[in-house]
């Protein structure tokens, strides 16, 4: 049952549930705001939003997946009384990339600035043409919940307007970057959570948004090539950033960031070796116990998934089936 409630784009579903509404944005200064994304019961969660003020209009980093997550972003923008005019993706997930088709309707002048791996995923025999066969053969079967179905559904109806998730604009390659007229620096990376994922650093503020290269409590394999993701992660700790937003989780400082990459290094060494998938587990949760402290259900979730994902490393030989090469 884990693995499908994995596959259905929904990936792993978080420890800790929350209520099926959007929380509230916050400040995090230098004119950027995060729409926390939210883990709920029986549902794929809604990665984090983080908005930037920029001088021409509102850039847009990732738009969540359920509505009451993109109304959020919508209900920022108005109150605000600016235009958004860029979204960018941080990689193709459905989590964090459902909502580009409300927000471009509603502010027509929107481009989406992402690589062209969704390409890949939306090809014939890609992740998301097999998830949704997939689910199409689930909707209407009793064993899946109410809420459950919801989630097909919504699942479906993205599918059917799959073009609002490619990129208006194509990110093919790392360096400044100028967004509704704010300058940024774009990373692309070589493989990682998807075949190129993106990543931005604020130089301005110190802030680094980084997406799903960082996910707790444990990381999402399903799309991954694990070494390279590794790579990413010292990049991301090359750059002075003084602050992290994660996809999924609390914005980090630089120590709690290092403690996630160093676990993931360890981690991977683990999962690619004949260790037993138990000490894999605990070499991932034991590593990010500084993160997940004083909640149990988080450090079970970090022992349990880690456990998973070692298994699903070993049966792509080291890296997710969708992962071509590392
Ligand atoms: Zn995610």
């Amino acid at each position: 049952m884990r693995a499908l409630v994995l596959m259905v784009s929904g990936l792993a579903a978080l420890a800790a549930a929350a209520a099926e509404e959007a929380r509230p944005v916050r400040d995090v200064g230098g004119g950027i705001h995060l729409l926390p994304g939210g883990a709920y019961t029986d549902r794929g969660p809604d990665g984090n939003t983080v908005i930037i003020d920029a001088p021409q209009g509102l850039i847009v980093v990732d738009t969540g997946r359920h509505d009451w997550h993109s109304d959020a972003i919508l209900g920022f923008a108005a109150s605000a009384k600016r235009p958004i005019v860029a979204i960018v993706n941080t990689h193709w997930h459905l989590d964090h990339s459902s909502g580009n088709g409300r927000l471009k309707r509603v502010h027509a002048g929107a481009r989406v600035y992402t690589t062209n791996a969704v390409d890949r995923a939306l090809a014939p025999g890609g992740f998301l043409v097999r998830d949704l066969e997939m689910v199409k053969g689930l909707l209407g079967k009793p064993e899946f919940s109410v809420t459950r179905q919801d989630d097909f559904r919504r699942f479906i109806a993205t599918m059917a307007e799959r073009d609002v998730l490619r990129p208006d604009v194509v990110l093919t390659k790392s360096g400044p970057m100028t967004l509704a007229g704010k300058t940024l620096d774009v990373r692309v990376t070589d493989k990682a959570v998807t075949d190129a994922d993106v990543w931005l650093y604020d130089a301005n503020s110190g802030v680094a948004i980084i997406g799903d290269l960082v996910t707790v409590p444990v990381p999402f394999f399903e799309t991954a090539c694990p070494r390279k993701w590794g790579s990413a992660l010292d990049e991301v700790w090359r750059t002075p950033f003084k602050l992290a937003i994660p996809g999924h989780g609390e914005p980090m400082s630089r120590e709690q960031f290092n403690a996630y990459r160093t676990s993931f290094h360890a981690f991977v060494d683990c999962a690619v070796s004949d260790k037993a998938v138990q000490q894999c587990g605990k070499v991932w949760s034991s590593g990010v116990a500084s993160l997940t402290a004083g909640n149990a259900s988080a450090q079970q979730e970090a022992q349990s998934g880690a456990e998973y994902y070692t298994e699903l490393l070993r049966e792509g030989g080291g890296k997710s089936r969708d992962c071509l090469a590392e």
